[in-house]
């Protein structure tokens, strides 16, 4: 079994000056692909480094199954690491390329080997390329070609890390679909880190968002969309960015009211979260609301009224930046065109809301 286990996986550089790595705990199920995410230094690479066994942890453990590999030699451990630079030999063809790491890592013959790479380098459509060398390979077929080297092995646990960082956008998009396609084919569990959270959202089974070291939250797509656990996953899952808003918790009388201090949200809650909000501790939170939650209605109950400020059409939306709180926007249907300078209301349904706790940024809802 190809599971994947970090126990209170912790990695210092600098004699503990710098907390690469702080305590992560995570299971990868086998044949599941598990996107890590988070922003630069958050420790993406370090702890995929850990797991292929080219850095060694401070504390903690890893396990491939039952078997404790932490201290495993990176050569013994059956995975294989696809980079963002394909870290192909530059002297060698594709076709040596890719029975580089299987003349290391197993004992066939030499024809079996050639059978082997031709079999995968026809699965990954590069099989016209197998004489060539990489300096005469576009960016993408150098990464199918390290992709192709990387499955040519049939390891147990695929390690990516930012691989398609260098390819353009449309030859990106391709590219995550076939590697999902291999990764879904092969069974084999993959861990994939990236700092583009489209990226990590539109791939993983399971995504595992990185702050500072600390795993933040590790769950599907959706449910980190939908309910993320504190302020920082809220604002780093989705695009355009979820708008935030300081607001204070105002109880009074039977109502409860979510208000700005220049009172210009001041959004009644009813019903089952009104009495979650009331029984929260605290009066400072912030307010969460997606863009695509926000909606441009006639005046009204729970409505707040602001000018439009710069119009951003995508296509099929428009984006409406909105005076309501800093770089605050609505991502609304395309046919809703208001123009600069225009005074219209908008709404969210408060099903759709995200609070988090002021001072520590968890959730309350
Ligand atoms: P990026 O997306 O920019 O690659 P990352 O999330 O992969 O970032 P890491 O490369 O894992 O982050 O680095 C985590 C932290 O550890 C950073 O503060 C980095 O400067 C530090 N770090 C990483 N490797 C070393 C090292 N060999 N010596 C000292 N500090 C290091």
């Amino acid at each position: 079994m190809a599971t994947v286990t970090l126990d209170n996986l912790r990695k210092e550089f600098d004699n503990g000056r710098i907390v690469a790595v702080d305590d992560i705990s995570l299971d990868v199920a086998d044949g599941e692909f598990v996107t890590v995410v988070g922003p630069s230094g958050c420790g993406k690479s370090t702890t995929l480094r850990m797991i292929a066994g080219l850095e060694s942890p401070t504390s903690g453990s890893i396990h491939f199954g039952d078997e404790d590999v932490t201290d495993v030699h990176a050569r013994k451990r059956d995975v294989a690491m696809v980079f963002q630079n394909y870290a192909l030999y530059p002297h060698k063809t594709v076709e040596q390329n890719m029975a580089f790491g299987l003349r290391m890592s197993t004992d066939l013959s030499k024809e079996e080997r050639r059978e082997r790479v031709r079999e995968t380098a026809e699965m990954m459509g590069i099989e016209n390329l197998l004489d060539d060398r990489p300096d005469e390979l576009s960016g993408g077929q150098k990464q199918r070609v390290a992709l192709g080297r990387a499955i040519v092995r049939e390891p147990d646990v695929f390690l990516f890390d930012e691989p398609l960082s260098n390819l353009d956008a449309k030859l990106r998009t391709t590219m995550r679909t076939e590697i999902q396609r291999l990764q879904n084919e092969l069974g084999i569990t993959a861990i994939y880190v990236t700092h583009d959270q489209e990226e990590a959202m539109t791939m993983g089974d399971r995504i595992a968002i990185l702050n500072g070291g600390e795993l933040q939250q590790v769950g599907a797509p959706k449910e980190v969309y939908n309910d993320p656990t504190n302020a920082f996953v809220g604002g780093f899952v989705g695009s355009p960015s979820m708008n935030f808003l300081d607001v204070s918790v105002d109880r009074r009388g039977d109502d409860v009211h979510l208000v700005t201090d220049d009172g210009t949200v001041d959004y009644v809650l009813s019903g089952d979260i009104a009495a979650r909000v009331r029984d929260a501790d605290g009066t400072e939170f912030n307010l969460g609301i997606r863009p695509e939650d926000v909606g441009v209605v006639e005046s009204g109950r729970n409505t707040v009224r602001t000018t439009v400020g710069v119009v951003e059409p995508i296509g099929s939306d428009n984006y409406l930046h909105l005076d309501i709180g800093p770089d605050f926007i609505a991502r609304v249907d395309s046919d809703i065109e208001p123009d600069t300078g225009d005074v219209i209301h908008v709404t969210f349904d408060q099903s759709d809301l995200h609070l988090f706790d002021g001072d520590t940024g968890e959730s309350v809802l």
